[in-house]
């Protein structure tokens, strides 16, 4: 089973890695596979070059080999869309469940992602909650998706929505880019050698 843990990462955080790390644990992942996009399709424009966001993923997980970094996005022309990504590694991967894992302020928004339906063709979703997470009212055609099995995801390659509990960490990149900004430090929300990178490159200097 391959994992796929997709986002902008500018920066990677603890918040990432952590329950990157702990889903491949929980699900026994051969691989778990961290792809930043290159061209958001939802206006948020990262302050970082989608090859720097890269990098700092590449350090971020330089001593874990059990987390790869991806670049097929930055490899693609136009908008970075999450179904053109699991298409191409469902080419690929024929016979192999994908698993898709997103957090919970992301499915929040999947709806509006670019023919989100057909992701459902390529990969299941799996979505990061807190510990007691309720699902409020999914629709019809998530609902149909929604399983409580966990060994549904292993039997079948795609198709199905789980609900996976995890530890959160409370740190997102937009409050270290606003740290940074402001002048503070944010060690110990991110890798050290990350900070590093980002502090020899002067990056998030300015909003
Ligand atoms: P920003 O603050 O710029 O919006 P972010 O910190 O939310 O960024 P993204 O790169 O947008 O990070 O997120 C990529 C994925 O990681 C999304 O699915 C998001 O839900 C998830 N994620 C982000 N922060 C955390 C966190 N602290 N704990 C668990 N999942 C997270």
């Amino acid at each position: 089973m391959i994992g796929i843990y997709g986002g902008t990462f500018d920066p990677i955080h603890y918040g990432h890695l952590r329950t990157a790390l702990e889903v491949k644990q929980i699900f026994s992942l051969d691989e778990m596979r961290l792809i930043p996009c290159s061209q958001p399709a939802h206006g948020k424009i990262p302050l970082s070059t989608a090859e720097t966001r890269l990098k700092m993923i590449t350090l971020a997980i330089s001593n874990h080999p059990e987390l790869v970094v991806d670049r097929r996005e930055l490899d693609r022309e136009g908008f970075s869309y999450m179904v053109d990504t699991l298409k191409s590694l469902r080419e690929e991967n024929k016979d192999q469940p994908l698993l898709l894992f997103i957090g919970t302020d992301a499915f929040k928004g999947l709806t509006s992602w670019h023919l989100w339906q057909q992701l459902f063709d390529y990969a299941h979703l799996v979505v990061m909650t807190r510990p007691g997470y309720k699902e409020s009212s999914l629709g019809e055609f998530l609902s149909s998706k929604w399983t409580k099995k966990k060994e549904s995801l292993r039997q079948n390659i795609a198709g199905y929505l789980f609900f996976q509990s995890v530890t959160q960490l409370d740190i997102s990149a937009t409050t270290i880019r606003q740290m940074i900004q402001q002048g503070k430090k944010p060690d110990f929300l991110l890798p050290e050698n990350v900070v590093d990178y980002i502090k020899a490159n002067k990056l998030y200097m300015s909003q």
